[in-house]
C-alpha cells in the first residue's frame, strides 16, 4: 500500500525561498584585504536573482557547468545558489590544483563558463589556452590589482549583474535527483574524478546536519567555514548555515591563523569548521583572542590527534569536534559528538574517544569489510576492514563513468579506509589503501611522484609515501632506487620534480635506497615503507 503524502521536491529553491522569506535580516561577512564587506541576506539573495538573469543572458543552457575559482567570500555563496537554483550545476573548481590538473577538470566537466576571483586570475589563466568549453570568463573585482587581460571571453562581474532586472519568482526544480553541484576527487592514478551532487542529497546532507547530535546549527549560530568553498561545498555549511538561517562569517583571503581568530572573536562566532592544519597553527594564539562564543571547533578530512584537541580544551576550554568524510560523501558522516553515557567518564578517556573519527550520523550507514575475504567484520573495536559507505548523500558513480571499480556489486562506496568500530558506533581509521598523501587537507598523489621521479634517468625505482607530520598531517616522503653506478642526490631529484609538479607536493626526505620491498603481486610494499620510514637512513644524498 504505498502511503498517502505528497511527494515534493528535496530542492535548494526551498532552501533560498525558505531563507529569502524568514531570514531577510540574518548577516553574511566576508573579510577582504582591507577590511571586511557585511550584506543581509536580503541584498545577497537579489544578487543571486540578479546572477540567475544574468546567466539566462549570458545563455548559459540548463544543466551546463558553471566553474568557479573563487575564496570563501559572498560572492561565492551568489554562485552556491544562483547556479544551482537556476538548472545549472555549481562546479567549484579547487584553485591549488596544478595546470594540467586544472585543464583537466574543466575539460571533464565541460565547463562553459568560469567565475574567478582577481586575486586567483593568474592562476586560472596558465590554462586559459586550454579549456575549450569555456565560453566566458567572468572576473570578480576583489579589490586586489592583478591585471585583467584583454580577451573576449572576459567579463566582469559587477557589469553583468547590473546588466539587466533581476530574476523574479520562484526558482523550480521538479526533478531531486537533477544535479547541484560538481566537485573533484583525487585519484590514485592522479587524474581526479568528478562527484555529482544532487539537489535530493544536498538538502537531506545540511538536513542532518542541523540536527542536535550532529552540528546542531541553529539560527542564532554564526557559523565560520574555513574548509575551502571549493572542497566538498565546504563541508556542506554555505547550505546548512542558509536552511538555519545562521550568520555566515567567511575569511575571504584572510586565512591566516590570526586572522581566523581575530574574526570569531569580532563576529563572536559559534562553530568553525577547518582541516587541523588550520587549528594546529591557531593553538599557540588561543590566548590572545577571546574565544568565547565558540560552542564547536569541528575538524576533519585528516586525523585530529589527540594532542591537539586537548590543546585547545587546556586553552579555551573547548575541545576540537572531529568529523569523517569525503567528497563522495558530500562529506559528513560521522561526528565526534560524544554520547550522553561516555560524558561521565573521565577526561582521558573522553579524550581518547574524541581522537576517533566519531559516530554514524542519521540516514548514513556504514559498514567494514575484509579486504581479502569479503566477510563484514564485527563492530568489537577490534577487527579491521576497509570502510564502506552508503546512504542518500553518498556518490552512486562519478561524472563520466571514472573510477567504477569505487563501489562494490551492492552499490556501497569502498572509501579506500581502513577502520575499526566499536560497539558504541565510534570509528576509528587505522590506514588507508588510497595511494595518495594528504597534507593541509589537499591529496597528493603519490602515483604521480612516483613516474615523475621515475621518469628521470638515473632512477631505476621509487616509492613515496606518507610521513605523519604534525603541522600538515602528512608530508610526502620518497624511497629512490638509483640505476647502476648513478650519483644522484636529493637536490637532483628535487630540480627534476620543480617544472612537473606544484611547489607544496615536493618529497620532504628523499631516501636513497639500494632496493625497494614488494608485494607478492609486485607493487611496492608501502605499508613495510611506511613502517620502516624512521628507521632508514638516507643514502649518497648529499
Ligand atoms: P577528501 O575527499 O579530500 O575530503 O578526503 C577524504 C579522505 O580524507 C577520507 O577518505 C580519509 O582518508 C581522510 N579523512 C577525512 N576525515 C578524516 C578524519 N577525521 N580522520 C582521518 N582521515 C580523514
Amino acid at each position: 500500500m504505498a502511503g498517502l503524502m505528497q511527494d515534493r521536491p528535496l530542492s535548494l529553491p526551498h532552501v533560498f525561498h525558505r531563507a529569502e522569506m524568514l531570514f531577510a535580516d540574518k548577516e553574511i561577512v566576508t573579510a577582504t584585504a582591507s577590511g571586511e564587506r557585511r550584506s543581509t541576506y536580503g541584498e545577497c539573495f537579489e544578487r543571486v536573482r540578479r546572477l540567475a538573469a544574468a546567466l539566462d543572458r549570458l545563455d548559459v543552457p540548463a544543466e551546463a557547468r558553471v566553474g568557479t575559482f573563487c575564496s570563501n567570500t559572498q560572492t561565492h555563496l551568489e554562485l552556491y545558489f544562483a547556479v544551482p537554483c537556476s538548472g545549472r550545476v555549481l562546479h567549484t573548481i579547487n584553485i591549488r590544483l596544478f595546470p594540467d590538473q586544472l585543464a583537466f577538470v574543466v575539460a571533464d566537466a565541460q565547463d562553459d563558463v568560469v567565475f574567478v576571483d582577481r586575486a586567483l586570475l593568474p592562476a586560472l589563466w596558465q590554462v586559459a589556452d586550454r579549456m575549450p568549453s569555456v565560453r566566458h570568463i567572468v572576473v570578480i573585482d576583489d579589490g586586489s590589482n592583478e591585471a585583467v587581460p584583454d580577451d573576449p571571453r572576459v567579463v566582469d562581474y559587477e557589469t553583468l549583474l547590473a546588466g539587466g532586472p533581476p530574476r523574479s519568482g520562484r526558482f523550480v526544480i521538479d526533478d531531486e535527483n537533477s544535479a547541484a553541484a560538481l566537485c573533484y576527487t583525487s585519484g590514485t592514478t592522479g587524474d581526479p574524478k568528478g562527484v555529482l551532487y544532487s539537489h535530493r542529497s544536498t538538502v537531506l546532507h545540511s538536513l542532518t546536519s542541523l540536527a542536535a547530535d550532529v552540528l546542531a546549527i541553529g539560527e542564532r549560530d554564526r557559523v565560520q567555514p574555513v574548509v575551502p568553498m571549493f572542497h566538498v561545498n565546504a563541508w556542506g555549511l554555505p547550505y546548512t548555515a542558509v536552511l538555519a538561517g545562521a550568520n555566515l562569517i567567511l575569511p575571504g583571503t584572510q586565512t591566516a591563523p590570526g586572522e581566523l581568530l581575530a574574526q570569531i572573536e569580532r563576529h563572536r562566532v559559534t562553530i568553525s569548521a577547518g582541516v587541523p592544519t588550520i587549528w594546529m597553527g591557531a593553538l599557540p594564539l588561543l590566548h590572545e583572542h577571546d574565544l568565547s562564543s565558540l560552542r564547536m571547533v569541528l575538524c576533519g578530512g585528516a586525523a585530529v590527534p589527540q594532542s591537539l584537541s586537548e590543546g585547545w580544551r587546556a586553552a579555551i576550554g573547548l575541545p576540537i569536534t572531529q568529523a569523517w568524510g569525503m567528497t563522495e560523501t558530500s562529506p559528513i558522516c560521522t561526528v565526534g559528538v560524544l554520547r550522553s553515557a561516555d560524558n561521565e567518564l573521565d577526561d582521558e578517556e573522553r579524550a581518547r574517544l574524541r581522537a576517533t573519527q566519531g559516530r554514524p550520523v542519521p540516514l548514513f550507514d556504514l559498514r567494514l569489510v575484509n579486504p581479502e575475504t569479503g566477510a563484514e567484520q564485527p563492530w568489537d573495536g577490534v577487527s579491521a576492514g576497509e570502510l564502506q559507505a552508503a546512504g542518500p548523500w553518498i556518490a552512486s558513480g562519478y561524472l563520466n563513468g571514472s573510477g567504477a571499480d569505487a563501489f562494490t556489486d551492492d552499490g556501497w562506496l569502498r572509501t579506500g579506509d581502513i577502520a575499526t568500530v566499536d560497539p558504541r558506533g565510534y570509528l576509528n581509521l587505522v590506514d588507508r589503501t588510497k595511494d595518495l598523501v594528504k597534507s593541509g587537507g589537499e591529496w597528493i598523489s603519490s602515483v604521480t611522484l612516483e613516474n615523475h621521479i621515475m621518469g628521470h634517468p638515473a632512477v631505476a625505482e621509487a616509492a613515496v609515501v606518507a610521513k605523519p607530520d604534525p603541522r600538515w598531517s602528512e608530508r610526502p616522503v620518497a624511497f629512490v632506487v638509483p640505476r647502476d653506478d648513478a650519483r644522484l642526490t636529493t637536490d637532483d631529484v628535487l630540480a627534476h620534480l620543480r617544472p612537473l609538479v606544484p611547489k607544496w607536493w615536493l618529497p620532504d626526505e628523499v631516501h636513497f635506497v639500494d632496493a625497494l620491498p614488494k608485494t607478492g603481486t609486485g607493487k611496492f610494499a608501502k605499508r613495510v615503507l611506511r613502517a620502516r620510514l624512521d628507521a632508514i637512513v638516507p643514502e649518497g644524498s648529499t
